[in-house]
């Protein structure tokens, strides 16, 4: 289906590790003043400056993370950055240099790599960021890809989860559920495949929720934007295991509670489209779905009239006394307990 049916198949083994190391950084260029020594010496070198530095990991394992037989290499090396910048941005800080570790077996040739680190490099070129160094080693089974994103900010401008208030609103950029019901749709499409082969999937009315699952994008026009209204957050978090998760961290950490409301939840057409024919409900995806790599931040009231009719932004509720816990008004008006239940990564599936 989805699979790229490349002909060309160079061993690893063929061009050995400092071959492979020389071979996928060689495209990539040095832009960051801070960047003293990238590439090729036994560590990289930055330059510390006055700012604060704020870094982040993540570890995506074949087969837990993503699935290679509907995930371009391409897109995983491009989504594989987002994740990280989107955590550096959450800090309100902007990413400068990263960080590429990677395991592969001997099943991965070459031009896999190649496309791999084609999408790493298109996420640099595209969010100005310095490739500075990583690792490269063999697994007995599958990929693996640690991606280490390093960022920098003024003191003051770093923004935390714990620093939630009541009375705050909460807001969040963008909308939620899609990447979670593009994976349905992919995950079906793949089944529909091994059954039949020759099944050309139309994927006309999933073109959004495929291409946020796909192809998700950091939100690193927020900390301008904030910059430019004036409004510093009290809070910020990604979303990255959906609203329900994320706000309970926020609560969690800055000793608060929470109201949202069921009708202020942002929705692309085709997530409430695509919900209706899976017989799923909106509202749990959105709150729920994961890997939306939009940002929830937590603002002073009186900042209501600057956030209010942006476009990037929705009030989705308001941060409230401990003891009044996590809750969802209904569209119906009725108050429910929210859960945490995200995408665990270490739950059981
Ligand atoms: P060492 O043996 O000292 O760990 P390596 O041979 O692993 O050194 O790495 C040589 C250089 O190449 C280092 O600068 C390292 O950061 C960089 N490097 C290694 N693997 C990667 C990779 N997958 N992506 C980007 N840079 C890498
Ligand atoms: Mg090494």
């Amino acid at each position: 289906m989805l699979e790229d049916k490349n002909p060309q198949r160079t061993s690893l083994a063929e061009l050995g590790e400092f071959g492979l190391i020389n071979h996928i950084t060689k495209y990539f260029s040095i832009s960051h003043k801070s960047t003293l020594k990238g590439v090729g010496d036994d560590a990289a070198v930055l330059d510390a400056s006055t700012k604060q530095t704020v870094i982040s990991t993540d570890l995506l394992i074949e087969g837990v993370h993503f699935d290679l037989s509907y995930m371009p290499l391409k897109h995983l090396g491009y989504k594989a950055v987002m994740v990280n910048l989107s955590d550096i941005y959450a800090m309100n800080a902007t990413a400068e240099q990263i960080t590429v570790s990677l395991a592969v077996s001997n099943r991965f040739p070459l031009e896999a790599i190649e496309e791999l680190y084609a999408g790493i490099q298109l996420a640099c070129e595209t969010y100005h960021i310095d490739l500075i160094g990583g690792d490269t080693t063999s697994s007995t089974k599958g990929m693996l890809l640690s991606i280490t994103a390093i960022g920098k900010a003024n003191k003051e401008d770093l923004v935390f989860r714990d620093g939630a208030k009541p009375t705050d609103l909460i807001v969040v950029t963008g909308d939620f559920g899609a990447a979670y019901l593009g994976l349905q749709v992919l995950e079906r499409e793949k089944q529909v495949f091994k059954v039949n082969p020759q099944n050309q999937p139309d994927l006309e009315n999933y073109t959004y929720l495929i291409e946020r699952q796909l192809k998700p994008e950091a939100r690193k026009d927020i900390a301008d934007l904030l910059k430019e209204l004036d409004v510093k957050p009290t809070s910020m978090i990604d979303v990255s295991d959906g609203i329900s998760s994320e706000l309970f961290h926020i609560c969690t950490q800055s000793k608060v509670g929470c109201k949202i409301y069921e009708d202020k939840l942002p929705l692309d057409p085709q997530v409430i489209n695509a919900c209706e024919e899976f017989e799923l409900d909106s509202t749990t995806i959105a709150l729920s779905g994961g890997e939306d790599y939009e940002l929830l931040f937590t603002v002073p009231i009186d900042a209501y009239d600057k956030i209010k009719g942006n476009p990037n932004l929705s009030i989705i509720g308001h941060i409230t006394e401990q003891n009044q816990g996590l809750q969802l008004i209904t569209r119906g008006g009725q108050e429910i307990e929210l859960r945490a239940q995200g995408w665990n990564a270490l739950k059981e599936s």
